[in-house]
């Protein structure tokens, strides 16, 4: 099987990008949906994450043609039953900030104990000869109020029992070390190794 170097990512989040840049370091090449002249909407209408993740890799591959990856998340909160889950983004109505999303999970958890929860990634790969999927995952607390500055979503109400600290109150190269997506990144990054 010929080595994957170069591929796109297909995201229109420059900081996930940035991240998984950092976190891939020299030995690969991502580039960018613009970078292709991609600037479709690309659509999310999977029921899992590893749905969702498959739809837009996929979208990329059969319209550019290019090797792809693409990545899904979901913040899945005990005392909601597991949601927002693959509405994670949309939480809080079709056009929310990120900010409209923490307010409206800070007001359904208020007054609650259990404030356990999950954050998860699937990584979809769809390149020429494979499709393959990989999972990460980190488990926490949300926060009764937003700490922090760095980040982005959900990072100041995200408490990763690893470090005690919200995710927006820790330094890139620490978020990356124990977070959901750093971990389902360098799942595939390890397996890219060996192709
Ligand atoms: P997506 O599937 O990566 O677009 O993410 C779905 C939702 O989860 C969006 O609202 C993101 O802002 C949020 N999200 C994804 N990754 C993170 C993260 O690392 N920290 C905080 N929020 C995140």
């Amino acid at each position: 099987m010929a080595a994957v170097r170069e591929l796109v990512f297909a995201t229109n989040n420059a900081h996930k990008l940035e991240e998984v840049r950092a976190i891939a370091g020299p030995g690969l090449k991502i580039h960018s949906l613009a970078e292709i002249g991609c600037h479709d909407d690309i659509p999310e209408t999977g029921s899992t994450l590893e749905e969702n993740a498959f739809q837009k890799a996929r979208w990329v591959k059969q319209r550019y043609g290019y090797d792809c990856f693409a990545d899904d998340t979901g913040l899945m909160v005990d005392s909601l039953g597991g949601a927002p889950g693959v509405m994670t983004a949309r939480y809080a109505g079709p056009h929310c900030s990120p900010d409209d999303n923490i307010d409206k999970m800070l007001r359904e958890l208020e007054g609650e104990a259990n404030r356990k929860a999950r954050f998860a990634t699937v990584i979809a790969l769809v390149a020429s000869d494979q499709e393959r999927s990989f999972e990460g995952h980190v488990d926490g607390t949300i926060a009764t109020a937003r700490k922090g500055e760095g980040g982005f979503g959900y990072d100041p109400i995200f408490i990763p029992d690893e470090s005690g600290i919200a995710f927006a109150e820790m330094t890139a190269e620490a978020k990356n070390a124990i977070s959901h997506r750093g971990r389902a990144v360098r799942a595939f990054l390890d397996y890219l190794k060996d192709c």
